[in-house]
Formats: structure tokens, C-alpha cells, sequence
């Protein structure tokens, strides 16, 4: 069975048991502080499994893109090097939002994998939670008790809190789980070890394909477990595991999933796959971080220096660095696979054939950019290779490995490898403790500890009503304590908030909480999951009395000029540059707003004007807002909003238009109510941030009116200095004629003057045995004057030997030339002569045999410089 049709049943099958399919959620995760990339399946969901949502669909079936390379879950360094972990895989899964549970996962899993997929049942096994005492928590029976029906026994495996207890993060929904191993080895290889010995044992054949997890807890803040509310089923099924035991492979890289891409590059390289281990762990690599690095970036995350820009940077320097190390490439080569991307996945995720030339782009800036930095990282590591064979050393030091890992991107095994074929050693504890140093570094500047919520009224969702009030009656239903370096800070939830909690680029409502009793600043906003948190540092005297919640008006009046000026923005771009302009990233503030978007080229003067004519039009047009809410999302494609790619929607959205026929957009953001209250707009800079994308800044309202004041009073400043003349710019002009006529005229002096110098200077040179030698203090105007003066003085003396010792410009500077016969004959060298004499005026230089110069610092030193060069040559 093909892979395709694989998820496609997995799909089918649940649908045909009243399971709602859902789209993959975004790989990379916004509005979660713990999570920086989707993990597991369960991410999306884990508001409905706290409590805080109620679950659309009681049953759902989804294939989610995962990605484990930060966090608690982290198989980066097994990818490539074994067959069976990725770093983005897809997980299948089948949902209970508290409906169905143990009973009907544990029968469905069996019935879709041996009477559908058909697997032996003889190479299953089954593992059940033992229970764990340090936590109170008994054995699984109920799910032994299932299990018992449809299996054998000895095919039940108990297993332990570390494998058959799952937790997505240190906090959060987590229960006992039942695993599905399947063992894959070969029939004389099962006879000599039952396969129950090896399963949870990291045998590369006998691996966990299921994990059913029975959510049926919620880990707290200090450690401890509390029953939910409602007991919910979560599974994960690796697709990439389960299509290699259908299709009967020894290798998840062995499956139609991933031999397209290995083929290409067997061709590419002239290597064959299969030949060799450390050549195959890196077509490995190559080809499974390919696909984590074009989902990452199809969502929305382009590689950078930080977070989660850093992490996609580091998966796509180490599928380079495999490249290029074991599979000969030395150019980029990663992006060339985007087409078969597309091709093959292109289907079940349309971002990444959608974005296929952009994501192509912007991988092939990233190789040449690390690979300037690899070749430069290699000729260091050459350098100090050399300077240590000088001292006679071996070892290189676990400070030089770390400072090619940590600036160069150089990781310790490249390092390390590089080292030993020319046979060095390397100091791996020293690179060890240097590590662990950088880690308490960045530890320690980011340490806060945030509490468990304690709750003060019974919780019922946030009621959001600042898109109609700036101010409401609210009552805090929940809060807690978060301890940072700087002292404690607090985190509440009201029951109703006019207060916008940051997303979507617009920064978070800042306002106070207001009761008779006092009034308590809110510093931001900002959203978790589904809740919006308020910011404050203090808490209120007595928190279960009601407050007004009021957002700072007249910031949140400037914010909404910047963003719906953005909007009118992207509308105006799209008109200019064309339809391909997409935003990338947005920010509004209260002071500014910033837009990114794709495009290639820098953008002209008379585009960028062109866009603020259109833009400045639309503000005078006075339009007025159009909000429609809860609009079915396919209803709002039809009136031309776009989806933008990384983005989660529901089902239903907010459309915000500006003329129906101008502007259309999905946004949760809050807007003007007529496009007249923006004032003025004005772009104040354009850029590039990465291949392929632009990046706009501008600014509205008060901040525009305030910058075009600026320049006002900058060309009045001008005008002042030039004594108002009127006509500011025929008065720069003449300045400047006037100015290159007295350049000229200054020129032609220092020429004569030099003339002069030098013909004085002619007279003096004295005889010498066969060298005729002058040495003289001198004044010149300039670096250049020196260098000509010597040269001259050398080409029309015969075997000259010159010094000049010549204050430049208020600076002393010493000039050695001489005659190429000299250099044979008396054994002189200007760069050996020049630096003696250059401690004279506490300096240095260099230079060639016949020619060399010195700079210094003391201009007191060049009589002595004179006197010196005398009693040696004179
Ligand atoms: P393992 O012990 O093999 O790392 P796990 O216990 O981390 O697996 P779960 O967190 O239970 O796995 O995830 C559910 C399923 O997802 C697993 O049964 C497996 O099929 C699949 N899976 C987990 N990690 C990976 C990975 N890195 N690459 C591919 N598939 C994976
Ligand atoms: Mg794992």
C-alpha cells in the first residue's frame, strides 16, 4: 500500500466510527509560552483538555505535522543516525473530547491495524501501565482488562511510569498510556529472541508505532496530579513508522515516503545509498531535515538568530554540514529538493507546494550564507592547526572548539573529525565545561518561575468585549505568581476584558484595574492558549470584588490607527508591486507599525510613494470599517480574504474590510471605525529581512505629523546656517562649486611645495662607497605626498637610499626606500630599517625590501628618527 493511501484510511477509518477529520494545526506554535513547535498531536487540543474550550467535535481524526528538536521532547541528535526518528514526522491520531475512552481505542487500534492494514498479529505487543507508587498511582487494569479480550497474554507487556505515562511538557493534561510495538526483525533473528524481550529496549527493529494515552490528569505546577474534569483519549500513530511495517521495510527511509528525495540525491552526489554508514546517515539526514526545515518555514518561520528562527537554523547547518562533509557538496544543494516536496506532499499540506519558490529561496540564501561561514570556520580551525604544530601541540582546547561552535556554528563532531584526519586530538571536556558554562549563562538571565493558578471563581471562558468597550465590569476569576530575578509579578484572568491580549502583530492593551479601593496598573496583555492574561505587579488588596477594566484610551487609539493603516498597506502593495506580495509578519504598535512581506527587489522611490499616494488616498476617502464576526471561514475566501500560511483558524472568522473592494482581511485585531481618524500616513523605511522579503516601516496620525515637523525644522536649521538665502538649494550648489575650486587650487599648491621640498632635497644626498644616501625630516601635506616624494626621489638618484622622517598632517611618519641593488649588495631592508626606527616615535610598520613605511605617536620622536638613521648609514 502506497503512503498516500496509508493516511488516507487511517483518515477513512475513523471517519466511518463518527470521527471529525481536522486539518493539521501549524507546526510552529503561536500563543503558547511553553511550547515553541507543535510537538504531538494533542497541542491544538489541549485547551479542550484543560477545560478552558469545549471541544467542537466530541470525536476528531487528524494527521498532525510534529516536530521534536527543543524542549522536552528532542530527538534531534538520534535523527539520521538510526531509522526511526525524525525530527518533523506526522502523527496520526484519534480524539475523545470526554466521550468514548479506553474500551473503544484499545478495540479500534487493533481492528484498523491487523483487519485493515492488515499487520500479523503475532509481531504485536501491547504494553499497559504498572502503576507508580511514588506517585500513588495504580496499575492500568481497566486497559490490561480490554487488551486481555483481544490478545494474548504474553503478549502484554507492563511497563513503566518513563514509557507508559505520558506528559507533553512539565505542566499540563497527562495519563497513563498503552504502547503498540510491532517487531519487524527477521524470522531466524525472532527465533533466537522472542520479540517481548526487546521491546522499549531501542532495538532498531522492534519499535513503537502507537501510543494510546488515556488523558486522564493534570500535572500542577508543584509537581502534583489533579483528575480532570473529563476523561479524554489521545493517540499518536508515527505515519512514517506505520508505512515501513505495512510496506514491510527495514528502514522508515526505506518507504515511498522518503526514497524519492534519496534518489535525487544518489544522483546529485554520484554516491549510492546503502554503501556505506556514515555516507547513509547523511543522505538520512539530508532528507528528513529537508521536510522539517520547509514546513517550519511554510509556517511562517523563517531561520534566524533567536528561538524558534534558531532552531530551524541549526536543523539546516547540520543537514548541510552532513552534505558537505559526506556527501561532497560544496554549493547549495538542500533547496534543489523543494520541487519533490511539493510534489509529494503537496497534496495533504498545500502550503508547501503554495510556497514552493519562496521557501526554495530562502533555503538556498541560508546554505551559501553557512557556507561562507563553514569555509571561513575551516581556514580558522587550519590556522590554529598550523600555530599548534609550531608549539609543538596536539590537542586543540576545548575554548577553540567551543568558540568554531558557538560563532562559526561549528558543531563539536565536525570539529572533531576535521581534527583527527590531520591528526589532532580535541579537548571534549573542555568543550563539555564550556558549554555548560553558556547554558548557566543564559539560564540565569532567563529564569522565572511561574505558580499554578489559584482560582476565586468558577471558570466559564473570557468573555473579549474590546473590539465594542474600552472599559467593563470585571471580576477576576483566577490568578497567579510568577518569581523573576527582579522580584514577583502577577498573572490574572478576568471573567469579561476589554483589554486585546497580544497577537496577530498588535501589541497587547496596557490600562488599570480600577475599584474603590485602588488602582492597579495592567502593563500588558497578553494571550495563552485561548485565555487572555493580564499583566500586573501587584495584586489587589482584596481580588473577589468587582473592578473596572479600563485599556488606556488613548494608546489603544494610536495602536488602531497603526493597524488598520497596515491593512491599507498590504492592499496598497498588492496594487503596486502585484498579487504575489503576502504578508510575512506584521507588528503594531502605539508608535509604529512594521510589515513584512514577499518580494524580491528592493522597492524604488516612486513605488514606496506610489504606495503612500494610495494609502494617504484611502485615509481621505474617510472609509468605514467593515467588522463582520463569526463569518464560516469558506465564506470569507469568497469575499477575497486571504489565510495567511501559520496561522490557525477556526471554523469561523472575522473578516475586517476597508471597501469591500480594496481591503479584505481575516483579523482579530482592532480597527477605526472611518480610515479619516489614521490622519496621515508615511513610510519612514524599507528593507530587506531575508531573501525574499521586504520589510516596511511606517508610521501615522501624531508620529507622522511630529516626523514631517522634524524635517520641517532640520531644513529651516539648514536654511539658518546658510544665512536664509532664497533659494536653499542654488545656495548648496554654489557652496559646493566654490568648495571643489578651492580643493583644486589647494591642490596645485601643495604640488608646487612639494616640488620645492624635493628640489632641496636633491642637493642633499651625500656619496656613500657605492649607495648615495639622504636622510631628512620633512613636512608634507598628506600619506600620498610621502609615498610620491620617495619614489621620485629613488627614480632619479641613482642607487638611492632615502629616509624620510615627515610630520603628515600633524603626525609623524617614516617612508625607507631604496634602490633594488641595494638590498643584494649591502644587505639592507626597508622593512627591517623602517621598524628599528619607528620605536623612535613609538610605532610600527612594515612594507616590501625596497620600500616600507612607519606610523607613530610621537612627533617629538622624528629628530630622533633623523639622528639615528645618520649615525647608522652616514
Ligand atoms: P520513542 O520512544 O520511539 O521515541 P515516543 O515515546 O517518544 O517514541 P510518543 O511521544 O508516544 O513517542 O509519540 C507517539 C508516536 O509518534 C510514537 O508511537 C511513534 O510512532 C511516533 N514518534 C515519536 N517520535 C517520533 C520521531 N522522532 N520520529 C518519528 N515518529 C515518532
Ligand atoms: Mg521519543
Amino acid at each position: 500500500m502506497e503512503a498516500k493511501k496509508i493516511r488516507s484510511t487511517f483518515i477513512e477509518f475513523f471517519q466511518s466510527k463518527g470521527h471529525h477529520f481536522v486539518p493539521s494545526a501549524p507546526i510552529v506554535v503561536k500563543n503558547d509560552p511553553t511550547l515553541m513547535f507543535t510537538n504531538a498531536g494533542m497541542n491544538q487540543f489541549k485547551d479542550a483538555f484543560l477545560g478552558n474550550e469545549i471541544a467542537k467535535y466530541p470525536r476528531v481524526a487528524n494527521s498532525q505535522k510534529c516536530l521534536r528538536v527543543s524542549g522536552k521532547h528532542n530527538d534531534l541528535e538520534e535523527v539520521g543516525v538510526d531509522t526511526y526518528h525524525h525530527t518533523m514526522f506526522e502523527m496520526l491520531g484519534n480524539w475523545s473530547f470526554g466521550n468514548y475512552f479506553k474500551k473503544e481505542a484499545i478495540d479500534w487500534a487493533w481492528e484498523l491495524l491487523t483487519e485493515v492494514y492488515k499487520l500479523p498479529k503475532d509481531r504485536l505487543y501491547v504494553s499497559v501501565f504498572e502503576g507508580d507508587p511514588s506517585e500513588n498511582l495504580e496499575m492500568d487494569q481497566e486497559a490490561y482488562d480490554f487488551w486481555k479480550n483481544i490478545v494474548p497474554e504474553d503478549r502484554i507487556i507492563m511497563g513503566s511510569k518513563k514509557d507508559n505515562f505520558w506528559e507533553m511538557g512539565d505542566t499540563g493534561p497527562c495519563g497513563p498510556c498503552s504502547e503498540i510495538h510491532i517487531d519487524l526483525r527477521l524470522e531466524n533473528e525472532i527465533a533466537q529472541t522472542p520479540g517481548r524481550e526487546l521491546v522499549n529496549q531501542d532495538h532498531p527493529q522492534v519499535i513503537e508505532i502507537w501510543n494510546l494515552v488515556f488523558m486522564q490528569f493534570n500535572r500542577l505546577a508543584d509537581g502534583s496530579l489533579k483528575e480532570l474534569p473529563a476523561k479524554h483519549v489521545d493517540t499518536g500513530m508515527g505515519f512514517e513508522r506505520l508505512v515501513r511495517a505495512i510496506q514491510g521495510k527495514s528502514s522508515n527511509y526505506d518507504t515511498d515516503i522518503f526514497t524519492p528525495f534519496i534518489s535525487y540525491l544518489e544522483k546529485k552526489s554520484g554516491k549510492n545509498y546503502g554503501e556505506n554508514e556514515q555516507t547513509d546517515i547523511a543522505f538520512r539526514v539530508v532528507v528528513d531535515h529537508i521536510r522539517a526545515i520547509s514546513f517550519t518555514i511554510a509556517d511562517g518561520q523563517l531561520p534566524s538568530n533567536n528561538k524558534a528562527g534558531y532552531v530551524i537554523r541549526r536543523i539546516l547547518r547540520r543537514a548541510v554540514r552532513y552534505g558537505y562533509t559526506f556527501l561532497g557538496f560544496q554549493s547549495p544543494f538542500l533547496y534543489e529538493l523543494c520541487p519533490l516536496m511539493a510534489e509529494h506532499f503537496g497534496d495533504i499540506f498545500p502550503e508547501v507546494r503554495q510556497q514552493q519558490d519562496f521557501i526554495a529561496k530562502v533555503i538556498q540564501e541560508e546554505e551559501s550564507s553557512f557556507l561562507r561561514t563553514l569555509d571561513n570556520g575551516l581556514k580558522m580551525l587550519a590556522s590554529i592547526k598550523t600555530e599548534l604544530s609550531e608549539k609543538g601541540e596536539k590537542v586543540i582546547s576545548g575554548k577553540t572548539a567551543f568558540e568554531l561552535y558557538d560563532t562559526y556554528g561549528f558543531p563539536l563532531d565536525l570539529t572533531s573529525l576535521i581534527a583527527r584526519e590531520s591528526g589532532f586530538s580535541l579537548d571534549e571536556k573542555g568543550f563539555e565545561v564550556e558549554m555548560e558554562k553558556q547554558k548557566n549563562r543564559s539560564r540565569a538571565a532567563s529564569e522565572s518561575e511561574t505558580g499554578d493558578w489559584v482560582m476565586l471563581e468558577e471558570e466559564v471562558g473570557v468573555d473579549f468585549v474590546g473590539y465594542d468597550f474600552l472599559e467593563s465590569q470585571s471580576q477576576i476569576v483566577k490568578y497567579r505568581t510568577v518569581k523573576e530575578k527582579k522580584g514577583e509579578k502577577y498573572q490574572l484572568v478576568l471573567d469579561k476584558t476589554p483589554f486585546y491580549a497580544e497577537s496577530g502583530g498588535q501589541v497587547g492593551d496596557t490600562g488599570w484595574l480600577v475599584s474603590d479601593e485602588e488602582k492597579i496598573r495592567v502593563v500588558d496583555t497578553k494571550k495563552e492558549n485561548d485565555l487572555i492574561v493580564h499583566f500586573v505587579e501587584k495584586l489587589p488588596i482584596n481580588p473577589r470584588i468587582p473592578f473596572t477594566a479600563r485599556v488606556d484610551a488613548a494608546e489603544r487609539q494610536l495602536i488602531m490607527n497603526n493597524h488598520s493603516a497596515t491593512h491599507l498597506l498590504h492592499a496598497a502593495l498588492r496594487e503596486v508591486l502585484g498579487e504575489h506580495v503576502q504578508q510575512r509578519g506584521s507588528l503594531v504598535n502605539e508608535r509604529l507599525l512594521r510589515f513584512d512581506f514577499s518580494h524580491f527587489s528592493k522597492m524604488t522611490d516612486a513605488e514606496i510613494q506610489w504606495v503612500e499616494e494610495i494609502v494617504n488616498r484611502k485615509i481621505r476617502e474617510n472609509i468605514a470599517l467593515g467588522e463582520k464576526r463569526n463569518v464560516p471561514i469558506e465564506e470569507a475566501k469568497k469575499m477575497g480574504a486571504m489565510a495567511l500560511f501559520g496561522e490557525k483558524y477556526g471554523d469561523f472568522v472575522r473578516v475586517i474590510t476597508f471597501d469591500p473592494s480594496f481591503s479584505v482581511e481575516l483579523c482579530g485585531g482592532t480597527h477605526v471605525p472611518h480610515t479619516g481618524q489614521i490622519g496621515f500616513f508615511k513610510i519612514i523605511s524599507e528593507g530587506s529581512v531575508a531573501s525574499g522579503v521586504r520589510r516596511i516601516e511606517a508610521i501615522t496620525s501624531v508620529a507622522a505629523e511630529k516626523y514631517l515637523r522634524d524635517q520641517e525644522s532640520l531644513l529651516k536649521e539648514v536654511q539658518d546656517l546658510l544665512k536664509n538665502p532664497k533659494d536653499i538649494r542654488k545656495a548648496i550648489e554654489s557652496l559646493l562649486t566654490e568648495r571643489n575650486e578651492l580643493k583644486k587650487d589647494l591642490e596645485a599648491l601643495h604640488l608646487e611645495k612639494a616640488a620645492q621640498v624635493k628640489k632641496g632635497l636633491l642637493s642633499q644626498f651625500v656619496d656613500q662607497g657605492d649607495a648615495r644616501i639622504l636622510v631628512a625630516q620633512v613636512e608634507l601635506p598628506n600619506a600620498d605626498a610621502l609615498k610620491k616624494l620617495a619614489y621620485e626621489l629613488k627614480n632619479e638618484v641613482e642607487n638611492a637610499f632615502v629616509v624620510l622622517a615627515a610630520a603628515v598632517d600633524g603626525k609623524p611618519q617614516i617612508a625607507v626606500i631604496l634602490d633594488e641593488s641595494l638590498i643584494d649588495s649591502k644587505g639592507w631592508n626597508a622593512g627591517t630599517i623602517v621598524r628599528d626606527l619607528a620605536k623612535e616615535i613609538q610605532g610600527g610598520g612594515g612594507g616590501q625590501a625596497f620600500f616600507a613605511t612607519a606610523g607613530g605617536k610621537n612627533l617629538q620622536g622624528l629628530p630622533n628618527v633623523v639622528q639615528k638613521a645618520k649615525e647608522q648609514f652616514l
